[in-house]
């Protein structure tokens, strides 16, 4: 959560301005509030277990963050860290396990699917490659968000924009391969595999 937040706080004005071509401009500046906010309560109170630090941060970013990717992130992140429960320490099987269950109330919440331009299109892929490495998930998302530019976007904001949203990354997926790839480092560091 430490190194997500310092990197949606690096990368705040790209997301803010792929935000700017097909939403309303705040994407960057709702996920800095959000992260920082949650950074700032891990640190005030450090929950004991893997699973309450994303309970906690997605609780944090509900009442953080105003816009559609508070309430999605903030979801990601309880119901995977509930899906982790109690235990002390966590296998990269068991966070696999428990990030689909949190990806899968994303699509759940929102009515999207891959395909429909929006996160899910980098954190669905993730999911997917996590069986083979962090590494390999970071990629799978960064090539994910990419891969929305030339999909029309379904749901969300930038749908309202019909076919003038093709041609464009949709800010969500670009923020959710920031999230992974901040994973995947911090997996790397602390030499999980
Ligand atoms: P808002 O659209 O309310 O301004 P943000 O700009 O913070 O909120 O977030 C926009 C991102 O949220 C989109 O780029 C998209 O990835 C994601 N998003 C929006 N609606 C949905 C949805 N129904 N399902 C999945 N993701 C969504
Ligand atoms: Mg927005």
């Amino acid at each position: 959560m430490t190194a997500a937040a310092a990197s949606v706080e690096r990368e705040a004005a790209r997301l803010t301005d792929l935000d700017s071509a097909i939403g309303d401009a705040d994407h960057g500046s709702n996920l800095q509030r959000g992260f920082a906010a949650v950074a700032k309560t891990l640190e005030a109170e450090p929950p004991r277990t893997p699973g309450a630090v994303l309970t906690t941060a997605g609780r944090q970013l509900i009442s953080t963050v105003g816009g559609a990717s508070g309430p999605l992130y903030g979801t990601l992140l309880r119901r995977t860290g509930k899906a982790l429960g109690e235990a002390g320490s966590v296998t990269a099987d068991e966070l696999r396990a428990a990030l689909r269950t949190g990806v899968d109330a994303v699509a759940q919440l929102g009515g999207a699917a891959p395909g429909d331009a929006t996160m899910l299109d980098a954190l669905d892929p993730a999911v997917e490659a996590l069986g083979t490495s962090f590494d390999a998930a970071a990629e799978a998302a960064g090539r994910g968000a990419v891969a929305t530019v030339p999909l029309q976007a379904r749901k969300g904001r930038a749908s309202y924009l019909g076919e003038r949203s093709i041609g464009h990354q949709d800010p969500g997926a670009a923020s959710s391969a920031l999230l992974i790839r901040a994973l995947a480092d911090t997996a790397d560091q602390e030499g999980a595999r």
